[in-house]
């Protein structure tokens, strides 16, 4: 597959795709039916729907009965655990094996043109991104997401979560199904823009952030803190007229979605020509620039904040402008300071 038929390298070996990055049409005033329409394909097609038939599965095959549900029990919320870990394990080592390990699409399609295992970095326990990445996966990731997952299944199975049944209310629960991304989404980008403020920043959110050159372990390599305001998006299930199979995909969501916009490559390559869209970019710019699209591209808040960055000259001009405006106002209050001190 010709990846420059997509995009352009650098001298450094970075693709870039021609395509600026969309947001989709949904929130777009006047309302764009027939873009809604022929965008809807990729809504379901293919991430949510993996991760709506992973809930499905879940509740079918792992959660144990509701009785059960109602007192917390050692041996219930260990298999949880279990089954998280290792359904993390098989899905986000699929992407590192098949990307990073064996390397089958080299790095064709791949934003920055190095592999993460190649660079040694003191940012990184033992100075690996990979094992760094991955342990903080394992030892607080999936942790607090069963815990998450725990506290919701009891306040389910004891009434204290509000538990809509499919037959009786199927078109309630088919739009709260439909807003979960929506949901995500909104949670994400003020739990992003919280984290985002400096003394979080150095506290929390540098953790994920070491990794300029996101590889799939990077996607819930985070401190405990965003652990929990990350996974906490399932919270909103305690007032929405919900169900527990919809608690459970907006989980998964956060917890395998992670996956699509950390992967490092603009397109997974299947077989000799099919591709699939990672729609990891602006994430990807978010990892190399900082502050620029802290949500993603299904609801326009970057936009609206001014903030956007499509990977487009544009949009790097838009964040030139934006640092200098900035820099600029501290140099102002630097000054004034100054003035202040000088008087006294
Ligand atoms: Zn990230
Ligand atoms: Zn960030």
């Amino acid at each position: 597959m010709d990846d420059l038929k997509y995009g352009t390298r650098n001298k450094r070996g970075d693709w870039a795709p021609n395509q600026p990055v969309k947001t989709a049409p949904l929130f777009a005033f006047p309302p764009r039916l027939k873009a809604v329409l022929k965008w809807l394909p990729h809504y379901f097609f293919p991430w949510n729907m993996i991760f709506a038939a992973s809930a499905v599965a879940y509740w079918a095959w792992v959660i144990p009965p509701v009785e059960r549900l109602q007192t917390l029990g050692i041996e219930w919320i260990a298999w949880l655990y279990v089954v998280n870990a290792i359904s993390v394990f098989l899905f986000y080592g699929a992407f590192e094996l098949h990307l990073y390990v064996f390397k089958r699409q080299e790095n064709r399609f791949k934003y920055n043109g190095r592999f993460p295992a190649d660079q040694k970095s003191k940012a990184f326990w033992f100075e690996s991104q990979n094992l760094d990445n991955i342990l903080r996966t394992f030892l607080s990731g999936v942790t607090i997401w069963t815990a998450v997952e725990v506290a919701m299944l009891w306040a389910y199975a004891n009434g204290y979560a509000p538990w809509l049944d499919f037959a009786e209310n199927p078109w309630t629960l088919a739009l709260i199904a439909l807003v979960v991304p929506i949901i995500h989404e909104f949670h994400f980008f003020c739990i992003h823009r919280l984290i985002h403020t400096p003394l979080l920043y150095k506290w929390v959110h540098s953790v994920h952030h070491n990794s300029v050159n996101p590889s799939p372990w990077s996607s819930l390599s985070m401190h405990p803190v965003e652990h929990l305001l990350y996974f906490g998006t399932a919270f909103y299930h305690l007032i929405l007229p919900s169900n527990p199979v919809l608690m459970l995909y907006q989980l998964h969501y956060a917890g395998f979605g992670a996956i699509p916009g950390h992967v490092g490559f603009d397109k997974v390559e299947i077989g000799e020509d099919k591709l699939v869209d990672s729609h990891a970019y602006a994430h990807y710019l978010h990892h190399k620039y900082f502050e620029v699209n802290y949500g993603d591209t299904l609801i326009p808040l970057d936009r609206w904040f001014g903030t956007w960055h499509d990977g487009s000259a544009e949009g790097e001009a838009r964040m030139q402008e934006r640092y200098r405006r900035r820099k600029e106002k501290l140099a102002v209050r630097k000054a004034r300071v100054g003035i202040g001190e000088a008087a006294e």
